[in-house]
Parts: structure tokens; C-alpha cells; sequence
């Protein structure tokens, strides 16, 4: 009884704990450290809830890809930062130079709604091009050989939440990012998008055995996330909302069907094994065919000149 309540209990639980102690965080006078304290923490409860009622229990197994996992969340979370400061500046750059001319465009959002209504606004335009980045990766093998690095391991847990190439979190943010910039959102809403995110993420990749019930038509739940790392892409390619499943749902690419979801995940193609490999994997045309899952050139043309050495062959014994 006490495991069927907390099945049903702890992925709001996670998740509003993380929103009261960001709270507290960003009144504090180090909101900063105090978010990250908040973030550690709730990491610690799930990573023990995992061990005590796991979804699958194979998935507790190491996999040797713990240390790269940690290391892709760092830069990823560096590179983010980066690219936060410059597309803050870049729409304010802009804003200065051609407000004459433009003046109003930059200031239609609806400051004078309450913080909560205006979070909400924000979530709903940020995850529209979280949306947008994260399907295009899917469907376009240019962006495939980044995002692959993310769907590459055989099993979900909370460490690898973060694990993404610097060029695939920088594509996503820039998409959700810039937009609100241009419409002039105020910093907190910023704040509390990015709190938002970090809690669903790491809920999304947990290996607890949650129900997440009616929630599963409104967030990135653990269980749709799941689907969407099946291997088989027409159960893969689907779920795509990062916090919100709201365009998933309007673009028709919603995914819930009730039953288990898949414990195979995984893709077809094969990422490098350490973590500067796998940096540098998706610039090199050798690496990107791998990643892709395609055999290498020289196969290829070797595969083709016996072939075609075979069809010389039947036509000469035809001819004679
Ligand atoms: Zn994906
Ligand atoms: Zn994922």
C-alpha cells in the first residue's frame, strides 16, 4: 500500500519540492547557491528513490557512462550559459538600435499579470521552440548526429538527464530563449522557466516506478519520456516536450498508449566511448556515418566492386 502511494506521490512531490525551494532560493541573498542546494538535493531523493522502487531493474546496472554523463551536463550547462548571455544581449542590441523605429514591438508582454500567469505564458512560448528544436533533431540527420549522444545509452536514470552535445542544448535554448527575449519577459519569468526545467527534467529520466495518471496529458512525464527513447522509431519519434506536452498534443505528436512503456531504448547507430570522442564524433564525416548507423565508405565501394565484378562475370559466361 505504502508503494502504490508513493508511486503516485512522488513525481508531484519532486516536483513541487524543487518549486518551494527555489522559492526560497531566489529571495535568498545567494539564490544561486541556494537553487543548486535546492537542485543536489532533489537529485539525492531521486537517486535513492530509484534504488528502492525501480521501473526496471536492470537499469540500475553501471554502464560505464556515468563520468561522461556528468561531464556533458557540466558544459552543457556552461555553453547554455554562454549563449544565454548572448542572446540577452543580441535582442537588446537590436531593441536599441531600431526602437525608433519599432517602438512597442519589444514590449508586448503582459507584465501587469501575476507571476504565476505569466510563468505559464512563458512555458507555453519557450516549449514551442523546444519543441520545434527538439523534432527537427530527430528528423533531420544533421541534427540527429548531436541529439544521438543524448539517446545513445541503454538505460534512463537521473545522472544522465544533462547528457546532450553543447551543439544540441545551444540549438534548444537559442530556439526557446531568443523569443521571449523579443517579447520583453521579465527576468523572473526567465528564473522560473529555468527552475521548471531542471526539476522536470531530471523527474523525465528518473527509473522509479511513478504513475503519473492524468499528469501525463500536461508534463514531460517519466513514462512518456520512456517512449521516447524507444528503438523503435515509430514509438521514438514521438513525445518531444521538454516540460509541457501542450504541442505535442496540437502537432500530433502525442504518445501514450496504455501499456508499459518500452525498456528498449537505445539507437541503431554507435556513439564513440569516451567523452572527447563523443565531443568530437559529429564533426567528422567517419564519426557522423557511425553515429548514423551507416556503413563505412570503403564498405561500401568494396560491396559495389564485387558486385559489380559479379554481374561482369554473369554477363561474360552469358556471352560465351
Ligand atoms: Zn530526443
Ligand atoms: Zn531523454
Amino acid at each position: 500500500m505504502l508503494y502504490a502511494f508513493a508511486s503516485r506521490t512522488l513525481w508531484p512531490l519532486f516536483f513541487i519540492g524543487g518549486l518551494i525551494g527555489a522559492h526560497f532560493a531566489f529571495q535568498s541573498s545567494a539564490p544561486l547557491f541556494w537553487f543548486n542546494v535546492t537542485y543536489l538535493t532533489v537529485i539525492a531523493g531521486i537517486a535513492l528513490a530509484e534504488r528502492l522502487m525501480p521501473f526496471e531493474k536492470t537499469w540500475l546496472a553501471r554502464d560505464g557512462e556515468t563520468f561522461n554523463d556528468v561531464a556533458h551536463t557540466m558544459l552543457s550547462k556552461g555553453a547554455v550559459q554562454i549563449l544565454a548571455a548572448i542572446s540577452a544581449s543580441l535582442p537588446m542590441g537590436v531593441a536599441t538600435l531600431v526602437q525608433p523605429l519599432t517602438s512597442g514591438i519589444f514590449h508586448v508582454w503582459p507584465d501587469q499579470l501575476p507571476m504565476f500567469a505569466q510563468v505559464v505564458l512563458g512555458l507555453v512560448t519557450a516549449e514551442l521552440g523546444l519543441y520545434l528544436a527538439h523534432r527537427f533533431a530527430h528528423e533531420n540527420l544533421y541534427m540527429w548526429r548531436f541529439h544521438a549522444l543524448h539517446h545513445s545509452v541503454g538505460r534512463l536514470w537521473v545522472v544522465n538527464t544533462g547528457r546532450f552535445h553543447f551543439i544540441d542544448s545551444g540549438f534548444k535554448i537559442a530556439l526557446s530563449q531568443i523569443p521571449l527575449y523579443l517579447l520583453g519577459a521579465p527576468l523572473p519569468v526567465f528564473l522560473w522557466i529555468g527552475a521548471v526545467t531542471a526539476f522536470i527534467g531530471l523527474l523525465t529520466h528518473c527509473n522509479i516506478d511513478v504513475r503519473t495518471g492524468f499528469l501525463d496529458y500536461i508534463f514531460s512525464t517519466p513514462r512518456l519520456h520512456r517512449w521516447h527513447h524507444s528503438l523503435d522509431l515509430a514509438e521514438g519519434n514521438t513525445n518531444y516536450g521538454e516540460n509541457l506536452v501542450v504541442w505535442d498534443q496540437l502537432l500530433g505528436t502525442y504518445f501514450n498508449p496504455p501499456r508499459e512503456p518500452t525498456t528498449k531504448i537505445g539507437i541503431t547507430g554507435r556513439v564513440a566511448d569516451n567523452f572527447i570522442g563523443q565531443l568530437v564524433q559529429p564533426f567528422s564525416y567517419k564519426g557522423s556515418r557511425k553515429i548514423l548507423g551507416k556503413k563505412p565508405q570503403s564498405v561500401i565501394e568494396a560491396e559495389a566492386r564485387k558486385a559489380e565484378a559479379k554481374r561482369q562475370a554473369e554477363m561474360s559466361r552469358q556471352t560465351n
